[in-house]
């Protein structure tokens, strides 16, 4: 007797786990902790916030890219043979498989950054929480032309800062560092009112980027030297800035 044909059920079919990914490739990290250090840079498109400075508006306000499988991605880091991997965006933090992906990476054993705005708490393989808080000069003003009607102001002010999601990221990640985009010293107050509302920090995790694409000079950044000075945080330039200019891809 044969067999009864099978009819395919889409239902109990599971497509292969996948990330939107904006871009991938190989660069020096340009900030924080790591500066300098040769990386697989993986950027996923789409963010939960609207900053009005964000200098990758192709992973935010205008999201690019098409889904990419956890496994090609992983087969491309592998074969890029680096050993530091940076998972950039956009914000990481909002897809449900960024940690197949982070797994999957430290199955390789590749030291793992993840970047985010620190409004979403996942529990997620990470080797370096890289937190960088949106401070209230990066909501968008009411004349942005990207947001007639204000309802991307009125989202991001009210989703740019999670205390919870922050302290728990603390919590969850021995390994940390605060990236603050500074662009006036009234940017200070801010910074250490949310600080101060942190638990498990320390001075040496803070550090204090000028806003801005182009590389910041002396002047731009006497203010920041001196915050720094004073608290015991660092000031982090953009490395990549300084060597690549603004452009994608580095
Ligand atoms: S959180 Fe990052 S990616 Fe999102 S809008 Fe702000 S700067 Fe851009």
């Amino acid at each position: 007797m044969e067999d009864a044909p099978t009819t395919p059920n889409p239902a109990r079919e599971t497509a292969a786990p996948s990330l939107p990914i904006s871009e991938t490739f190989v660069s020096i990290q340009g900030e924080g902790k790591l500066t300098g250090v040769p990386s697989w840079f993986v950027r996923l498109s789409g963010c939960n916030l609207r900053c009005a400075w964000c200098d990758t508006p192709y992973a935010s306000w205008d999201a690019q890219g098409g889904r990419r499988t956890i496994t090609s991605l992983v087969d491309e880091a592998r074969a890029t043979r680096q050993r530091h991997a940076v998972v950039t965006g956009g914000e990481p933090m909002i897809f449900d498989h960024l940690a197949d992906l982070t797994q999957a990476l430290r199955a390789m054993e590749m030291h793992i950054t993840i970047e985010t705005a620190g409004t979403v708490l996942r529990t997620v393989p990470c080797d370096l929480m890289s937190i960088s808080p949106k401070l209230a000069n990066s909501t968008p003003a009411p004349e942005d032309p990207r947001d007639p009607k204000g309802a991307w102001r009125r989202l991001h002010e009210s989703r740019r800062l999670n205390l919870a999601a922050l302290q728990g990221l603390i919590d969850a990640n021995p390994q940390r560092q605060f990236k603050f985009v500074v662009a006036e010293p009234s940017d200070l107050p801010e910074i250490d009112e949310l600080l101060s509302r942190l638990r498990g920090w320390s001075a040496g995790d803070v550090m204090l980027m000028p806003e801005g694409v182009t590389p910041p000079d002396a002047q731009r950044t006497a203010w920041i030297v001196q915050a720094c000075l004073q608290r015991g945080w660092r000031l982090c330039r953009r490395l990549h800035i300084d060597l690549f200019g603004n452009k994608r891809g580095t």
